[in-house]
């Protein structure tokens, strides 16, 4: 039996033992002496039925010689061998399932005449003279005499080639199916539902997971090809609330429907998205999904290319279009603010003038309110859309946004100043997109005749938003006129002494219904409005005023705006501020902010030495939080920088953050400049700047600003 296999086809299919051949054959065919000589009637008829039957049957006698064989028999074998003279053996060659020859004396008959038994459940080929090759059952028993003495054998052969065949079949289709599976870019698997006593579906196992669902879903092989495991450890089953995994692929086994989703981000499935088709198969249920991260990744991208400008990032036009849809049906109103940039394109090269461009994008993208978004519409033109806006705040936007850009952008070429327009359209009420751009281009080409006017707004949506436009102009109008702006004073701090060595005067409008409202929103409007000539001679008249009755070593520094510094009477009426309140002009210190020392601003200049001149001080504000380099202040006879509050907060705390404090101080001190820190909040940012030999030092720590009538216990808490 050695070289025979064990018949053992695949599961699924009908067992070796199914085949129908009686046990008890050999007595059959005894009773029946169909291996006689004997020709009578029944001999006959038993051989006829006996050939009739389909299934290979032949004889032998103890010896092993053929005595009988039917038709099915020799149809098998290819050829009729004599009887007698031929041992049953030799009526074909064996081959064993490996491919080896088997020595006659192995044969299955062989053993069962050696050792008298019958041999079941082993299968091999018989090579047929022409040289097929066929796979057989063979099922021999031996032949007994009545007192016991073996006889012969009969043997039983069942061509399998039929089930051999099936079994490659299925053997080369689970290798095909197994081969793409492997090699698939999508995940499959197959699960199998797990219920609980009352038969409910509450999660699934694992039943098949090819190479790429291993992959995917993060699993380990174990046992062979099978996954194992319940889906639960690999997916959170609820992800995606009343839409999980377990509420569909329910859904797909108990209703027989197909699912497809998508399924990412969000879903509890961590950064990578998915796409699966989910059928039902067998008892349980067939799932193939693919990776679509990078796919929707790209997407994303040429969504976002789609709607974005690539230099600036901001929405380009078809963004902005799809952003201003909905604000459509919203009935809180809406605005739209059209800036062009001029200039930079005649005085730079492309490169230049593009990097221009992107500053600006910059700097109007800093100053969006919630609700707002910017787009760039054309080569130098940025269109701001902003939802639900009262008039003041656009007009404050407005402002907001030229004044920015005002500030010369540093390119490649050197610092470029921009010309800004700005057409505002507002619509009150609900908006209509197309209505409201025509507005705001209208009022942009208006800005642009005006040499001197860089704000227009659309006259009818002006008119109605007028109200409160106006009215703001007006309050702030009535404001000066009836002395509603007050001047608090914000203590500065010798570091060296920790006692007070001035004031800095910062207005502040006490409004009859609004209480004070911060310089923040009413100095740019009066600014644009040109009340800011008014505004800043009352907090000088006043700060002068106050400082006179301070001791004599304290000075006070008062804001100047960059627009009252072009005013050519400004070294006038600081002259008549100083005389009408008898103070004297070295105790005096005008801020400026640094825009003042950018571009050409020759009118700034003669009036800043013409100030010098008259003896009063001038320092340069928020240094730091612009690109002013304090290399430029040389040609100006500033006195002292005041370092931004940005450079200061956190000083003590971050390395790079004392370098850059260090490096101004040095530079300072070679430049022959003093230095007042601001907005100084802790007593670590204190010391730390004392420690970097910062001079002065302002903020919170020790006060904000306060009315002038708390001078007097500011003094005795750090005189
Ligand atoms: P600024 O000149 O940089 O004034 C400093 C601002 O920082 C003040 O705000 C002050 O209250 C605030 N501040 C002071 N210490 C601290 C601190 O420790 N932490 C923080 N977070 N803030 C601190 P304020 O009074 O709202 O003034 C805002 C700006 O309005 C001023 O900035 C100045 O540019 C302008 N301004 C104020 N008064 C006048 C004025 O009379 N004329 C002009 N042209 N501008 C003025
Ligand atoms: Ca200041
Ligand atoms: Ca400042």
């Amino acid at each position: 039996m050695d070289g025979l296999a064990r018949l053992a086809p695949a599961s699924g299919h009908p067992r070796p033992d199914a085949v129908p051949v009686p046990d008890d054959l050999a007595a059959f065919i005894e009773t029946l002496g169909l291996a006689g000589e004997d020709a009578s009637a029944e001999r006959q008829a038993a051989r006829l039925l006996v050939d009739a039957m389909g299934v290979a049957i032949y004889t032998t006698d103890a010896a092993g010689s053929l005595t009988y064989y039917n038709e099915a028999a020799a149809s098998l074998w290819g050829w009729r061998p004599p009887l007698q003279e031929q041992r049953w053996c030799g009526s074909w060659r064996i081959v064993a399932p490996d491919g080896a020859e088997m020595p006659p004396d192995q044969c299955p008959m062989a053993v069962c005449l050696r050792e008298g038994r019958a041999v079941r459940g082993a299968w091999a080929f018989a090579e047929r003279p022409d040289g097929q090759r066929i796979p057989f059952a063979p099922f021999p028993s031996p032949l007994r005499a009545p007192d016991g003495r073996l006889v012969g054998a009969v043997n039983v052969l069942v061509d399998i080639s039929g089930l051999k065949a099936a079994e490659n079949r299925l053997a080369r289709a689970e290798a095909r199916f197994q081969t793409a599976q492997d090699i698939a870019p999508e995940g499959f698997v197959v699960l199998e539902p797990i219920r609980d006593a009352a038969g409910t579906v509450v999660d699934f196992r694992i039943d098949y997971a090819n190479a790429a669902a291993m992959r995917l879903l993060g699993l380990r092989p174990r046992r062979g090809r099978e996954a194992g495991g319940r889906l639960s450890l690999v997916l959170p089953m609820h992800a995606g609330g009343p839409g999980g995994v377990l509420a569909e692929f329910t859904a797909v086994l108990e209703t027989g429907s197909v699912s497809i989703r998508e399924r990412g981000a969000g879903d509890g499935l961590g950064a990578r998205s998915f796409r699966s088709r989910a059928v039902r198969l067998d008892h349980g249920v067939a799932v193939s999904f693919e990776d679509i991260t990078a796919r929707r990744r790209v997407e994303a991208r040429a969504r976002f290319l789609a709607e974005h400008d690539e230099l600036t990032g901001l929405l380009n036009a078809s963004g902005l279009r799809r952003r201003m849809e909905p604000m459509q049906d919203r009935a809180d109103g809406a605005a739209i603010l059209l800036v062009t940039l001029e200039g930079h394109r005649a005085a730079l090269g492309r490169a230049a003038a593009e990097e221009a461009v992107r500053v600006a994008a910059t700097r109007i993208a800093r100053r969006l309110p919630a609700g707002a978004v910017a787009a760039r519409i054309g080569a130098d033109d940025f269109a701001v859309l902003v939802a639900g806006c009262p008039s003041l705040a656009v007009h404050e936007l407005s402002a907001a946004l030229l004044r920015d850009l005002a500030v010369p952008v540093a390119t490649p070429e050197g610092p470029v100043a921009l010309g800004t327009r700005v057409g505002v359209a507002v619509s009150e009420g609900a908006m209509d997109p197309d209505a409201l751009m025509r507005d705001a281009e209208l009022a942009l080409s208006t800005a642009r005749q005006g040499a001197g006017d860089r704000l227009a707004i659309f006259a009818p949506a002006a008119l109605r938003g007028a109200p409160t436009i106006r009215q703001a102009e007006a309050d702030l109008r009535q404001a000066l006129a009836e002395r509603q702006i007050e001047v608090h004073y914000q203590p500065i701090i010798a570091t060296a002494t920790r006692r007070i060595a001035g004031f800095e005067a910062l207005a502040r409008w006490k409004h009859p219904s609004r209480g004070f409202v911060s310089p923040g929103e009413f100095v740019p409007l009066a600014e644009e409005t040109g009340l800011i000539t008014q505004l800043g001679d009352q907090v000088l008249r006043q700060a002068c005023r106050d400082a006179a009755g301070w001791p004599d070593a304290l000075r006070v520094t008062v804001n100047i705006s960059p627009t009252q510094l072009r005013e050519e009477m400004l070294p006038r009426l600081v002259a008549d501020a100083l005389a009408a309140s008898g103070l004297a002009a070295r105790r005096l210190e005008l801020e400026l902010s640094e825009v003042t020392f950018l571009g050409d601003e020759r009118a700034a200049a003669h009036a800043l030495a013409t100030l010098r001149a008259q003896g009063v001080a001038l320092a340069l504000d928020d240094f730091g939080s612009g690109f002013c380099s304090l290399a430029q202040l040389r040609s100006f006879p500033v006195g002292r920088v005041k370092i931004d509050r940005n450079l200061v907060v956190g000083v003590d705390a971050q390395r790079e953050g004392a370098a850059i404090i260090r490096a101004i101080m040095r530079l300072a001190a070679d430049l022959g400049l003093a230095t007042t820190a601001e907005g100084v909040n802790t007593p670590g940012e204190f010391d730390r700047l004392a420690a970097e030999g910062c001079a002065e030092a302002q903020g919170f720590l020790f006060s904000p600003a306060q009315p002038a009538a708390a001078i007097p216990s500011l003094l005795a808490r750090f005189g």
